[in-house]
Order: structure tokens, then C-alpha cells, then sequence
């Protein structure tokens, strides 16, 4: 088979936290005198630190790298206390036989493409058993911008491979249209999962390679064959 990477993202994708990651920004807002008004947008699809500067702009606060990385800060100790007690929190369906089927397959490398940053990232895996699944991935705290994050995720991958990312099949599974759009800025195919808040007529709309209601179909496992 074409050497692969595949890049997942987490929230929709792997797991849903069931609020649990709104209710910690919202606290770290909160630190700061600022409202939950000020986060009152869809983070779907969104990285850690755009998330930061939207919500630092409508709260009327500085943009500046030592803000945004302090709020993030706040956000991550929320989160080490919101998510164990998310009623809400799951691993979605089907991820974990596809991991475990993909986790044997040669000329593939498993890794993420995740808006969080790292912390954050495995705080939630380890709450869903799925830490210790991907061992690379591009992050939020790699770059605020989705695509250039998946760009550093492919490049991490082709190195474990030993090859360079031209060489590579490169798939990034994500739940939102900004999933589908970054993957496609960096050449990359998307396979779009209807487990976050887009259903599969709004995936399809940004012309994903493949779009499904959930991880347990056939059709994600032969997409790698
Ligand atoms: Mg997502």
C-alpha cells in the first residue's frame, strides 16, 4: 500500500467531552473578569489559541502571545478538573476498533491532527483510554493556523516513516467543515465524520473525499486499504 499518514482530530472525531472543555474556557474567562459572552461561538474545528484570541478580542483585552498563552494555562487546569467528572464524556463510536485495526497495518503512521495543544490533547485521550494510541501529531500549540498544525502533523509522520511527505498518502478524520478545508489546503484528503455538531449534507458541502455518520463504517477501514 502508498505509505500513509493519518492524522486524527480529537474532539467530535475520537471523543466528545461533553462540555466539559466550553465549561473550562469559560472558567479561564471567567479568571479574568470576563463574561461567557465573549465565547459565545461554535470552537468546532477551531485551534486552542484561536479559540484564546476570539475571546480575548470581544472581551476587549490585548491579543498578545503572553495573554493568549496565560488563558490557555487557566483553560488547562480547569480542564484536569472538569473533564473526570463530565457526565457527557465518551470515546465515539467505532474509534476504537479502527484504531485498533489501522495500529498493525504497515506503511501507516497514526498520529493526530488536533487543534488542542498538547496538554490539552492528552488530558482528554487519557480520560477516553486512547493515550499511548498516536505516537506523533500536530497541535494547537504548533500553530494557531489548522492547516500549517496538519502540515507539521504530516511532517512528524513522513519522518517516522523515514520518507518525505511528497512520497505520502496523507488523511486527516475530522468533524468540521474547517477539518475538510485545512486538509485540503495542504493537499491532503479528508475523510469527515458526522459525530460533532455538522451532519453529513453540511460535511459533504466542502467536498471531503468521504463522508460518514460515524467511525464504524466499512467504508473509513477500506478507505486505508
Ligand atoms: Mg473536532
Amino acid at each position: 500500500m502508498t505509505p500513509t499518514i493519518a492524522l486524527f482530530d480529537i474532539d467530535g472525531t475520537l471523543v466528545t467531552c461533553g462540555g466539559a472543555g466550553r465549561r473550562s474556557m469559560t472558567r479561564a474567562f471567567a479568571d479574568l473578569g470576563a463574561s461567557a459572552s465573549c465565547i459565545d461561538f461554535d470552537f468546532g474545528g477551531m485551534t486552542d489559541r484561536a479559540i484564546a484570541r476570539r475571546g480575548l478580542r470581544a472581551s476587549g483585552r490585548p491579543e498578545t502571545d503572553a495573554e493568549i498563552e496565560a488563558l490557555i494555562a487557566r483553560y488547562l487546569g480547569h480542564l484536569q478538573d472538569e473533564l473526570p467528572r463530565s457526565a457527557g464524556f465518551r470515546v465515539l463510536p467505532g474509534v476504537v476498533a479502527l484504531l485498533d485495526a489501522l495500529r498493525t497495518r504497515p506503511g501507516l503512521a497514526l498520529g493526530l491532527g488536533t487543534g488542542n495543544v498538547v496538554r490539552g490533547a492528552e488530558t482528554k485521550l487519557a480520560q477516553g483510554g486512547l493515550l499511548g494510541r498516536f505516537a506523533f501529531g500536530g497541535y494547537g500549540c504548533d500553530h494557531e493556523d489548522r492547516a500549517a498544525l496538519l502540515a507539521a502533523g504530516a511532517a512528524r509522520g513522513a519522518a517516522q516513516l523515514g520518507l518525505s511527505v511528497e512520497a505520502c498518502r496523507v488523511i486527516v478524520l475530522g468533524d468540521t467543515p474547517r477539518d475538510v478545508a485545512a486538509a485540503h489546503a495542504i493537499g491532503a484528503s479528508c475523510v469527515a465524520v458526522a459525530t460533532g455538531t455538522f451532519g453529513v449534507e453540511a460535511l459533504r458541502e466542502g467536498g471531503p473525499a468521504l463522508v460518514v455518520q460515524d467511525l464504524t463504517s466499512p467504508a473509513v477501514h477500506a478507505w486505508f486499504d
